[in-house]
Formats: structure tokens, sequence, C-alpha cells
């Protein structure tokens, strides 16, 4: 099956969630999660109508960039991105998906601020309490959240989840469950004026990948991150980091 075939069949199983749930289609983005895969593949993604492209590694995220692989999509960084690489990503990208903790948040802010922009980015949760992945504990985003204000040079967008790898469908939405009423936790403290919203939107909700987007787009989800679905399975032998 060619990029484009794939394309069109997640957007087709995508309406087809929303439909069923009576949400509107319109309103749920596809991101190609572009890692390991080259420039003509990305080409082709965005030729075949994806929103955007998720980028993992700083490293590719810039080779990609200089050979105007994304031309002119909006591209999201979606790794584990280092303090030390933060200038390499804040004004690069359009959104920054993968904030996983305060240090980082504060790194992004002060370099948005030398750099004379704001950056968008979305608070990384996790969700399934793994002691493998980075991301804010469940319970740490509020509070991170009210702190928004003392940070002039972010916007909170909303937030990102990636869940235990799920092998059979339903077992992560009780996940996707939780992380969607993070986000209303999130719009009632602005509602109520906790939190200042001159730098809260929290109206992004990204997740679900190959495995799980129709539970998570049944979850609330507005952003769906999906790689091997569009590009194929990924040959790690080939991984030039490893
Ligand atoms: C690779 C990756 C995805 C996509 O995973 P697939 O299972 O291949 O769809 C989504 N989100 C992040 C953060 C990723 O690194």
């Amino acid at each position: 099956m060619s990029i484009a075939e794939n394309v069109a069949r997640v957007r087709a199983q995508m309406e087809a969630a929303a439909l069923a749930c009576g949400r509107d289609p319109g309103q749920i983005k596809l991101c190609a999660a572009t890692k390991m895969n080259g420039p003509e593949a990305v080409r082709q993604a965005i030729a075949a109508g994806v929103d955007c492209c998720g980028e993992n590694r700083v490293q590719e995220l810039t080779a990609k960039l200089r050979e105007n692989a994304y031309q002119g999509a909006p591209v999201h960084f979606i790794g584990h991105l280092q303090t030390n690489k933060v200038r390499q990503v804040v004004g690069k990208v359009d959104l920054i998906q993968s904030v996983d903790s305060l240090r980082l948040l504060r790194a992004i802010d002060a370099e948005a601020a030398r750099q004379g922009l704001v950056q968008d980015i979305l608070l990384e949760v996790n969700i399934g309490g793994e002691t493998s992945k980075s991301g804010f504990a469940p319970e740490q985003v509020l509070p991170v959240v009210e702190e928004a204000g003392n940070f002039s040079n972010i916007c909170i967008k909303g937030l990102m989840a990636i869940p235990p790898i799920s092998y059979k469908s339903g077992e992560n939405i009780k996940f996707f469950q939780k992380m969607f009423q993070l986000t209303v936790d999130i719009k009632n403290k602005i509602t109520d004026n906790v939190i200042a919203d001159y730098n809260v939107i929290a109206d992004c909700l990204s997740m679900g990948m190959s495995g799980d987007y129709p539970d998570a787009i049944a979850c609330g989800s507005t952003m769906i991150r999906v790689g091997t679905a569009i590009f194929g399975a990924r040959d790690y032998a080939k991984d030039p980091s490893k």
C-alpha cells in the first residue's frame, strides 16, 4: 500500500470513529509521526493531506528542515527534548507536544524570550504511571498549569499522552478518559479565573497512535499521532542513533 492510500484509510477510520460518537471529524487533526522516515516519505504524506508532521529527534528535525522536507506544513516536536537542545527546536516548530518537566518548560520560555516569540506547547502526561516514560504525573498537571502565568513566552495549548502500548482495542480507554477529564479540569479552572487564560488555551488533546486511535477519538482526542499505519513498520536496525 502506498503512503497516499494509507493516509486515505486512516482518514476514513478517523471519520468513522468521530461520527460513531457524534463528533465533527473536522475537529480531529492527523499528525504524521515521521521518525526514521526520510524527506521523500514525508513529502508524500504531506501531499496526501496529513495536517502536520511530528518529529522525535532534534537531529532528524534539523536535517529535514534543511532539506525542506516539510514543504511549509506545520511541524511538531513529539520526542523527549533535552534542555541543552531547546535552541534547535524553539521557534523552529509550530508546537512542542512533549514538555515533560518544569525545568524544560523554563528553558523553553527563556529561549522563546531570547528569540522574542511565544512558543506553543503541550504538557506531556505520563498517564499510565510507567517508570520507563517521561511526562508529568496526572496530579502534577493542574499545579503546573497554574504556574503558567509566570511564563510569558509560552502558550499551553493542551495536553499530550503516550499511554502504555496497547495490544487490543479498548485497553487504553481508561487512560484516554482520564486525559479528557484533565483537560476539562483545566478549562474549569480557566472559567473560574484560577488559571491565567492569556497563556493557557487547553483545547488540544493529543492522544491516539496507530494501535488505538479510534478509541482515543471516542474519548475526545483532537489530534492523533500516527506513524506505522501511514509509513509501515519502522526498521530499527537502520536507526542511525543506535
Ligand atoms: C512514534 C510515535 C508515534 C506513532 O507511533 P505509531 O504506533 O507508529 O503510530 C506517536 N507519538 C509519539 C510520541 C511517537 O514517538
